[in-house]
């Protein structure tokens, strides 16, 4: 129940935040260079891959939002290309970022894998939705629980360890998945080409990070997530452009804005470690503000992440026996 409820706080307090950020009830579309494409507006931000061979989105934001989304990616497709959506990817299971996968699945075409040629015509299943494995075990409940997600949301196409690829409109789209970091289920997507990553939840420009500790995250493992973006992303000649980054929630960024958030998040989290060390409880560390001179930019103390929500989910996590 908890983790429902956490899920859904999420998706419902995100929507304030994004929504302040565009139009109301709209989705935008910018195009982030070579084929990828970036959706605003259905919470969780969304990427789309289109060229000759059809279309591939990453996440699918909510469910209320779905209709406006497929009514936006026809929009991107049609002076493209007539081939189908064939592949989801989602970052993680939260209902922000897979709530339109039903629809957007039975909006699209499977096509056998994503090396493999040749449409099964007959076998009209709808998109292929890929993802960590963690994200079915946490949609699907197999523990006996009240499945979180309908079925037809579910992943169809799971993956265990640390990688996976998949070769679709003459680009290597990469999968990468940090142990915990937002979730233990996240993926972090890159398009090689095009020389764009999409972050899901590690990364946001609205908040302090948001550490799921009841489905595995961790402040470690988000700091060693945006290390590893880092590796994956290269500047422009003058520091700004090159790879471009889409975080799970507000603008797009490139690596300068990652190291930036690395810095914030790497400086507060050693803060923390260090009074945890010294044996301080979470009260005082929540007194001692060790977030104060970043909270202009990142806190909050209303909504849906405040900063002491930010600092006990840290101070847990840092105080966890490994
Ligand atoms: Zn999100
Ligand atoms: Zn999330």
């Amino acid at each position: 129940m908890r983790r429902i409820c956490l899920a859904l706080f999420f998706c419902s307090v995100m929507a304030v935040s994004v929504a302040s950020a565009q139009q109301p009830a709209g989705i935008n579309v910018l195009h982030v260079q070579g084929n990828v494409y970036m959706l605003v507006g259905a919470t969780g931000n969304i990427a789309v891959q289109v060229s000759k061979d059809g279309v591939l989105m990453v996440d699918t934001g909510t469910t209320q939002m779905s209709d406006q989304v497929l009514a936006a990616l026809k929009e991107i497709a049609k002076p493209i290309t007539n081939k189908p959506l064939q592949f989801i990817i989602n970052t993680h299971f939260h209902p922000d970022h897979t709530g339109g996968n039903a629809k957007a699945r039975a909006f699209g075409t499977t096509v056998t894998g994503g090396n493999v040629a040749g449409d099964i015509q007959d076998a009209r299943e709808g998109a292929a939705i890929y993802s960590h494995e963690n994200v079915l075990k946490r949609m699907s409940a197999p523990s006996g629980a009240q499945a979180p997600t309908p079925s037809g949301g579910w992943p169809t196409d799971t993956y265990f360890g640390d990688r996976q690829e998949i070769f679709f409109n003459d680009e290597a789209v990469q999968l990468f998945h940090p142990k915990s970091a937002h979730t233990d289920g996240d993926s972090i997507v890159f398009f090689r080409r095009s020389d764009v990553v999409l972050t899901g939840d590690i990364f946001t420009t609205t908040n302090y990070p948001i550490i799921d500790l009841q489905n595995g995250g961790s402040i470690n493992g988000i700091v060693d997530a945006l290390n590893f973006i880092l590796d994956l992303t290269i500047p422009a000649a003058k520091q700004e452009g090159g790879t471009m980054v889409i975080p799970g929630h507000g603008r797009l960024c490139d690596e300068a804005d990652v190291v930036e958030y690395r810095d914030m998040v790497t400086i507060i989290r050693d803060r923390i470690q260090d009074m945890v060390k010294k044996g301080m409880t979470l009260e005082q560390v929540k007194a001692a503000k060790p977030t104060r001179d970043y909270d202009p930019l990142y806190g909050s103390t209303s909504g849906f992440w405040t900063t002491d929500m930010f600092v006990e989910a840290a101070y847990k996590s840092l105080s966890a026996k490994k």
